[in-house]
């Protein structure tokens, strides 16, 4: 791979207000601290390549050519459910597509969009998002993924502290979000022509299927709202924390994006609050489905113009019923229930939920022990609940070791819980990245037993409700 396989030409479908030609800033004394082979692998980016002074020169900008020219996009959002009406990219810059990904620097440096801000990441945040973006694929949650980390010497202030700033190179099938309809919306007089613009380009690269239906912007609609409900319902169920999802930070193809304040849940709390900057809440874990359709709400509104409000309304009502299906149904999957329905085992579900929320119970040891068929049945906690659950097992027709081993494939053994993950930052700011990348090892197969990790499969006292803020 080298910088002239990057394709910008689809640029011309779009009017320039959408986005902005950008060169990066590069950083003092880049380095590489980890490289994700495996996605390199499905890019068909090849060792001496990942290897290679190019490479990183591409991450650090140092690489300037006539055919060459990144950009950064417009965009709107809702922040904590107030209209900005200008965001985009400003720390970031698309390089162009390769195969069926969008490649873009986090960090690379300030933009037309940057506001205030300094265009830059800390090396801290780089770490999380690198890291967990893949454990959501490891999860086999959709999300947008991480190519490469490089860490460097540039300073930058944050809080009154003094980091290091770092880039992620993250790669995506779209990096449009509800909040690109928004920016659309906004434009004076020429709001339809925009929105069209943009629908147009969103099917064409993300919903092909949808490109002769009559009525295309509905389908749209639609077909978004049924992928934001997919991608919530599996969060729920791994107890995935999102903690900032303002409509900027929704994708039109349902991908999990901009992973920030985020955490894994571990003592289950559905209350839960992750980002330390969200004082009313308004993000909990409970709140994620309602959230989500308000979002949905908020884009069906933008879409008017080019699509039927109505349609798009009732839609979108239905969402709530329709999410709490797919969740029970995927928490089943959970208990390795065949024969599930929703009518029958709705109340052991629930009565489930209580329980771990009631006792503190750890949700991935919880479910990885039930798989394991290692649950410690001397825990009064849960005895009452495993009774009703065992009767419920008779009416099971597959063998307990078929069900056990399903169960396996689906409940993992490792999450990247919060203390980890500031145990692999705070070695890397002291110069060592063994541990970004055996957590990215374990972030791609977290359902492996990985002996030489079993201690992180507790949450660490005193750690596990460690929040982080927005600043990053
Ligand atoms: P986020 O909360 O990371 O999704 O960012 C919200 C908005 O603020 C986006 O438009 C970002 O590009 C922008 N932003 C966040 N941090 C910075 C920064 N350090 N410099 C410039 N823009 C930033
Ligand atoms: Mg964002």
């Amino acid at each position: 791979m080298n910088h002239a396989q990057l394709d910008t030409s689809f640029l011309k479908l779009l009017d320039p207000s959408f986005y902005s030609f950008q060169e990066g800033k590069p950083l003092l004394n880049p380095y590489i601290i980890s490289v994700n082979h495996s996605l390199a692998h499905n890019l068909q980016i090849d060792q001496s390549t990942l290897l290679s002074e190019d490479f990183l020169q591409l991450i650090n900008s140092e690489i300037k050519s006539h055919n060459f020219q990144p950009y950064a996009s417009s965009y709107s959002g809702h922040q904590f459910g107030y209209f900005v009406p200008n965001l985009g990219d400003g720390r970031a810059l698309n390089l162009g597509k390769l195969k069926n990904y969008h490649l873009q620097l986090k960090g690379s440096g300030t933009t037309p969009y940057s506001r205030d801000g300094d265009g830059r990441a800390v090396l801290r945040s780089s770490i999380r998002e690198y890291l967990m973006s893949e454990a959501m694929y490891g999860l086999g949650i959709p999300t947008t993924r991480a190519l490469a980390l490089v860490g460097s010497h540039t300073k930058v202030l944050r809080s009154y502290t003094q980091e290091t700033a770092a880039i992620v190179l993250r790669a995506s099938s779209s990096w449009i979000r509800f909040g690109s309809f928004e920016f659309a919306y906004i434009q004076k007089n020429k709001k339809e022509y925009y929105l069209k613009q943009l629908a147009d380009f969103v099917i064409m690269q993300s919903y092909p299927e949808l490109q002769n239906k009559p009525n295309r912007y509905e389908e749209l609609y639609f077909a978004i709202v049924d992928k934001t409900l997919e991608m919530i319902a599996l969060w729920q169920s791994v107890g995935f924390c999102h903690g900032v999802m303002n409509t900027d930070n929704m994708s039109i193809e349902g991908l999990t994006i901009d992973y920030g304040p985020y955490a894994m849940m571990e003592e289950f709390n559905t209350g839960f609050v992750c980002n330390l900057s969200d004082h009313e809440g308004r993000y909990s874990f409970e709140n994620q489905p309602y959230i989500a359709q308000w979002n949905l709400s908020i884009l069906a509104k933008i879409l008017s113009p080019i699509a039927d409000h109505g349609l798009m309304e009732s839609y979108n009502d239905n969402f709530i019923g329709k999410f709490k299906k797919q969740y029970f149904s995927l928490m089943a999957e959970k208990l390795g229930l065949k024969n599930y329905s929703f009518d029958k085992d709705k109340n052991l579900i629930a009565k489930l939920l209580k329980t771990l929320q009631q006792q503190s119970v750890d949700y991935t040891s919880f479910f990885y022990h039930l798989s394991a068929d290692t649950l410690d049945l001397k825990d009064q906690k849960i005895t009452s609940w495993l009774k009703e659950y065992s009767r419920r097992l008779k009416e099971e027709t597959v063998s307990k070791e078929d069900r056990l081993t399903q169960m396996r494939k689906i409940n993992p053994k490792y999450i990247l819980r919060n203390s980890m993950l500031q145990e692999a930052i705070d070695a890397a700011q002291n110069g060592d990245f063994t541990l970004v990348n055996d957590f990215l090892k374990i972030a791609h197969n977290p359902y492996d037993e990985w002996k030489e990790y079993e201690h992180y499969t507790q949450p660490k006292s005193g750690l596990e409700a460690m929040r982080c803020s927005c600043s990053s």
